[in-house]
């Protein structure tokens, strides 16, 4: 096991958790001083090596894990809050989340087993999944199988992130933003402090989650809800647009991402990201001249790699990218449903 951990100075350190078999290799935990002891931003994967990696980082940043005051949640998923309960089970710590989030977190506790894979099962056979796609799904839920979770049931936080007002941890001036869109309760933390190097462009330094990272695009489908009746409710894309304008606007003169490594110009990777997802709008408007349905235009869209070579489990996730596409450009105004079609299928104006 080796630790990586890099002091980015003022009392903020990473440490590279690893994400077993994930291409994505590692969570950047985040350590804040605080004038009440070390808080952590995110806690990485549930996983043995994960959590040796992490009590070998924090004692390299000069800490024992017992001495962790708090633990400050970007958003639910397990690369990120994994570990958060073994590290409250240690030191005694609080867990804070976005009041969005922790609704995720509190529904999938108390879902019943087979409710995921029912509500799974009905999207994809709305979203015109084909018979050989469904078969799986409906086997295991014949079989009584529900969703097999990864490690532990996820920790139910004890406070919650108030966007737009200062966190309560001494001796520092942390802002929690909410980003929606990776997630409907994710934030970003802005870090109101003169950078340490004194870098000229922005002010502050931002732990920007899943939400601003320097080489990939975070991941945008529809908000697992299995409440959500397919309507219209939400639009997930729409919200990570706007936030994404809203961290641009506040510039940050570094970004400490979740992933990846630390970056500058936070504005510029924020237009690309935007013309990014302008673009695939503007080509999902062109293969929508033709009406598909959500999973027909799944296929026909362009991933990292070709359809037939994308594992099952990524598809189902690539189909609600694609739904999260379709209800901004419904949104827009730019494409209908078609009338009386079942699976519902979409066409351009
Ligand atoms: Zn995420
Ligand atoms: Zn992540």
């Amino acid at each position: 096991m080796t630790t990586q951990v890099t002091d980015h100075r003022g009392g903020v350190w990473s440490i590279a958790v690893p994400i077993p078999d994930n291409p994505l290799g590692h969570t950047l935990v985040h350590l804040l001083e605080t004038d009440r002891g070390p808080v952590l931003i995110d806690t990485g994967w549930d996983d043995p090596d994960s959590w040796d990696t992490l009590v070998a980082g924090v004692a390299a940043c000069g800490f024992a894990l017992t001495d962790i005051h708090g633990v400050l949640i970007t958003h639910h998923h397990p690369d990120h809050h994994g570990l958060s309960a073994k590290v409250r089970e240690a030191s005694g710590a609080w867990i804070a989340m976005h009041a969005a989030d922790t609704a995720v977190v509190r529904r999938t506790r108390e879902a019943e087993p087979g409710r995921w894979l029912d509500y799974l099962i009905a999207k994809l056979t709305t979203a015109g999944a084909p018979d050989d796609h469904l078969a799986p799904l409906r086997e295991a839920r014949a079989k009584g199988s529900g969703r097999k979770l990864p490690g532990r049931r996820a920790a139910l936080p004890d406070r919650e992130i108030d966007p737009g007002e200062l966190l309560d941890l001494p001796g520092r001036r942390v802002r929690a933003i909410w980003t929606p869109g990776h997630t409907p309760g994710h934030v970003c933390l802005h870090l109101e402090e003169d950078h340490p190097s004194g870098l000229p462009q922005g002010f502050g330094r931002l732990f920007s989650g899943d939400h601003l990272l320097p080489g990939i695009t975070p991941h945008i489908g529809l908000y697992e809800d299995p409440d959500d009746d397919g309507g219209q409710a939400t639009d997930p894309l729409g919200d990570y647009l706007d936030s994404l304008e809203r961290i641009g606007r506040l510039a940050p003169a570094e970004v400490l991402p979740a992933h990846q490594h630390a970056f500058t110009d936070a504005e510029g990777r924020v237009r690309e990201l935007i013309a990014h997802h302008e673009d695939r709008l503007a080509g999902l408007r062109a293969l929508l001249r033709e009406p598909r349905t959500p999973w027909q235009l799944a296929v026909a869209m362009e991933w990292n790699r070709p359809w037939e070579q994308i594992p099952y489990g990524s598809r189902n996730i690539a189909v609600s990218e694609a739904e999260a596409h379709l209800r901004r450009l419904v949104k827009q105004g730019y494409v209908e449903v078609v009338t009386g079609s079942d699976p519902v299928r979409y066409q351009a104006v």
